[in-house]
């Protein structure tokens, strides 16, 4: 069972008391921005075989939204942060560059 901490509470909370929110880091278009952008923002998701950045809600405690840096391939969490950052800390960084050489920091802006 999958098992993150809440960056907040700091409580190591199972899977069921979390919901899963999707994925981390989405860029959000505003007015002025074309059928595209809007398009990508509302359909188009990574499905990664490695790092993913996803975002999720501690739904049975604080109540928070937070980010989980994992593997999907063994399930390794690098790590969680709050969810108000434009990406992951350093820290969270250079733990999955340590693990998965010649990885690196997809810039979303
Ligand atoms: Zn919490």
């Amino acid at each position: 069972m999958l098992t993150l901490q809440c960056p907040y509470c700091g409580v190591w909370a199972e899977e069921t008391e979390l919901h899963a929110e999707g994925e981390a880091h989405l860029k959000r278009f505003g007015p002025g921005s074309d059928d595209a952008d809007f398009e990508s923002y509302l359909f188009m998701r990574e499905n990664p075989k490695g790092v993913h950045f996803e975002r999720w809600r501690h739904s049975n405690g604080c109540g928070k939204f937070f980010h989980a840096a994992r593997c999907t391939m063994t399930l390794e969490v690098f790590g969680t942060y709050p969810a108000q950052t434009l990406e992951p800390p350093q820290d969270i960084k250079d733990k999955i560059s340590a693990k998965q050489p010649g990885w690196s920091w997809r810039d979303f802006s």
